[in-house]
């Protein structure tokens, strides 16, 4: 980044975020000066400085927030202008820098979970509150998936905030007609969730629910999604034309800004890099020697984790759990298909449409992952509190090496605290399973 874009960067961030928004804005800060020895400056990096930004200054600008958490798209929020607040940028925004680690100290001291039973995802989010340090959005929304943590997290900030709130229940069962697990009621019993949800917007913001600008919003969405379905298609390529981190960033845009112009171009130019390496028979990295299936979330407090993958063994983690971004572009024609994208959407949404029902959905994404990619193992970082993935992992390493022959690495870590395992340790564990049993 030229020191120019650098300055300007740092002037629109000044003044007062308010103490709640106080850690967003050092997060701000921390990401600039990464930003600030990058060579490039590329639209995706502009994106993330003004995603922050705009959460920032929303309330000084008298936009309403709403916070949600990281398995929903702000499509709605975005038609009603409420400026929305994915949770997670908070409390995992932090991990990177270390910032939540103090945080988790204190929601041990005062008895709020410790990591085996709370996850340290969202924990953080209450010790904030009660350190007065955490964000308090106008409005508050969450769901019961993908995991109680997360549900009991959000609950408890329900409860101690008194931010007027709305809950959504996902349904376990399935919309795809040829599935086993197939309900004809799930996608009824959600669209009427998401009206119902639309209607709770209106009386609480006093704000009418244009039905043109809820299309227009839908149709740009759709239009990101077939940007990443592309993007998504393109990294069967051998070599992966895109970076270890490419696809987390389209799953961020579409979690914290899905239905924006923005988003549509974002997307667009990840697809469009993708496409051209690919034309040329360019990889990501030199000589890509190892792709892996990760289908799990980052180790988060360890940025340096896939650049030493990358530079260590030259291999290419193809895609997370949330940066596989599943969900296929819709029909919007006419206001019911819009509603019924909506709902569908946010059943097939990053971890949700592998995890909200029988294990036998993870373990049919994970084998599709691992044969659509041509990938040699598979690595889950499982964070401790993450009891349902964990069991899930291992009856899926096991039903993968069956159906496959490819090897897995299940290991216990928290993604969120670097002490717990360390980054050495983790880079530890990996290279012996690389190679002592891939290679
Ligand atoms: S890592 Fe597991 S326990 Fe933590 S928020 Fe995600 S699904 Fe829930």
């Amino acid at each position: 980044m030229d020191l120019e874009t650098f300055k300007k960067y740092k002037k629109l961030a000044r003044g007062n975020w308010g103490k709640d928004f106080a850690l967003l804005k050092m997060m701000f800060n921390g990401f600039l000066g990464i930003l600030k020895e990058e060579e490039e400056f590329t639209p995706p990096m502009e994106t993330i400085l003004k995603i922050l930004l705009n959460i920032g200054t929303a309330r000084k600008e008298g936009r309403e927030i709403i916070m949600h958490p990281f398995n929903y798209g702000p499509e709605l929020f975005i038609t009603m202008d409420l400026q929305p607040l994915m949770q997670e940028i908070f409390s995992v925004g932090l991990a990177p820098f270390h910032m939540n680690e103090p945080i988790l100290d204190f929601s041990n001291e005062i008895g709020y979970g410790d990591n085996p039973t709370i996850c340290n995802a969202s924990r953080p989010l209450i010790g904030a509150y009660m350190q007065g340090t955490a964000p308090v959005p106008d409005y508050l929304f969450f769901l019961s998936t993908p995991c109680n943590s997360l549900a009991i997290n959000y609950q408890v900030f329900e409860s101690l905030s008194g931010v007027p709130t709305y809950n959504m229940d996902i349904p376990y069962w399935s919309i795809e007609e040829d599935s086993e697990f197939y309900d004809e009621k799930a996608l009824e019993y959600m669209t009427n969730q998401c009206k119902s949800f639309i209607s709770w917007l209106e009386e609480q913001t006093k704000r009418k629910f244009e039905i043109e600008k809820f299309q227009q919003t839908m149709l740009r969405l759709n239009q990101a999604r077939e940007y990443i379905m592309e993007f998504n298609e393109l990294l069967r390529t051998v070599p992966c034309p895109a970076g270890s981190m490419t696809g987390f960033w389209n799953w961020y845009f579409m979690a914290t800004i899905g239905g924006s112009q923005d988003a549509v171009d974002v997307t667009k130019y990840a697809r469009d890099a993708a496409a051209e390496n690919v034309k040329q028979g360019i990889g990501a990295l030199e000589d890509e020697k190892l792709r892996i299936a990760w289908p799990y979330t980052h180790v988060f407090f360890d940025r340096e984790l896939f650049p030493w993958l990358e530079e260590t063994y030259n291999a290419i983690a193809i895609l997370d759990i949330l940066g596989n971004y599943q969900v296929e572009p819709h029909d919007t024609s006419t206001l019911d298909k819009c509603y019924d994208s909506l709902a569908g959407g946010t059943l097939g949404y990053s971890m949700i449409g592998a995890c909200r029902g029988p294990a036998e959905y993870y373990i049919e994404y994970v084998i599709n992952y691992v044969k659509d990619y041509k990938v040699d193992c598979v690595i889950y970082p499982m964070q401790y509190a993450c009891k349902h993935a964990f069991a899930m992992a291992r009856i899926t390493s096991e039903a993968v090496r069956e159906e496959t022959g490819i090897p897995s690495l299940i290991f216990g870590c928290d993604p969120y605290d670097s002490r717990e395992v360390p980054a050495e340790a983790i880079r530890g564990k990996i290279s012996e399973f690389i190679e002592q049993v891939v290679l």
